[in-house]
């Protein structure tokens, strides 16, 4: 059984089935990846696996426990973090202080704008988020402000700030979306580097196909909402179906 499993769901909005009969398991420690053209229902599924949406039909389980129903915070709880599309940092903050916010909020429980103070002298807090600054190799950018920086240290410390979580599961969608080839590659090589150096899961949302064959042990392909093929990246390549559906050949 693999940490995530995905049985029989199916999401419709309105008139538009954009999901349906979605069957997927993500085994534990691996880099799982899936692709599709756009409108596929990618973002709707990891929707549905973080409780953004709740699915008209199947399960979500995560190490054995059902998602579904919970609020994203408690799924969140349950050791699952997710990337945004777009990074969501606090800009107005330097790096250092954009990742104790969260070391801080792993340690408490929470987070309050009224526990600033006293987190800014918080030396575990302190040498933890240090830390994580430089497994993610931004040590040089600790006292920098956060909105000042390249699309591609900004997701970098998002990933980071996700990290200081210590998820089990790590989802993101479309990490490298709007990003120049070399901040793309410096994310292939940091979502690399996670997973080579810790016991993590990465599920990983993407349309960029270098990125995919970079990463991805396996993949699913996504097409109409419903997966049309799961496989190693060297099959998946060679599909007939996939070029067909996706490369449009
Ligand atoms: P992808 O991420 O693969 O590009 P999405 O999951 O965003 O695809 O969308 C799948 C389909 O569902 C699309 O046709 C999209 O327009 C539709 N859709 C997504 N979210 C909503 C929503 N909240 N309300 C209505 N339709 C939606
Ligand atoms: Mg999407």
């Amino acid at each position: 059984m693999g940490i995530l499993e995905i049985k029989n769901v199916g999401k419709r909005f309105g008139g538009l089935q954009a999901l349906s009969d979605v069957n997927l398991s993500v085994a534990e420690g691996s880099v799982h990846a899936i692709i599709g053209p756009n409108g596929a229902g990618k973002s709707t599924l990891l929707n549905c696996l973080v409780g953004k949406l709740i699915p008209d039909t199947g399960s979500v389980t995560f190490e054995g426990q059902s998602v579904l129903g919970r609020k994203p915070y408690e799924i969140n709880q349950m050791g699952i973090s997710r990337v945004f599309q777009t990074p969501e940092i606090f800009g107005d903050l330097s790096v250092m202080e954009n990742m104790m916010i969260p070391c801080f909020a792993k340690r408490d429980g929470a987070f309050e704008l009224n526990a600033y103070g006293s987190m800014m002298k918080d030396k575990e807090i302190i040498e933890r988020a240090e830390h994580m600054l430089d497994d993610m190799n931004m040590a040089d950018k600790r006292d920098m402000h956060a909105a000042s920086m390249s699309r591609g240290d900004k997701r970098r410390l998002e990933i980071g700030m996700c990290l200081a979580q210590e998820p089990r599961l790590l989802l993101l969608d479309e990490p490298t979306a709007g990003m120049a080839r070399a901040d793309t590659n410096n994310t292939i090589d940091l979502l690399k580097h996670i997973s080579a150096t810790r016991p993590i899961t990465i599920a990983i949302i993407e349309h960029d196909m270098h990125v995919v064959f970079s990463l991805a042990e396996r993949i699913t392909v996504l097409a109409q909402g419903t997966p049309l093929v799961e496989d190693t990246p060297d099959n998946i390549k060679g599909h007939p179906k996939v070029r067909e559906a996706y490369l449009g050949e």
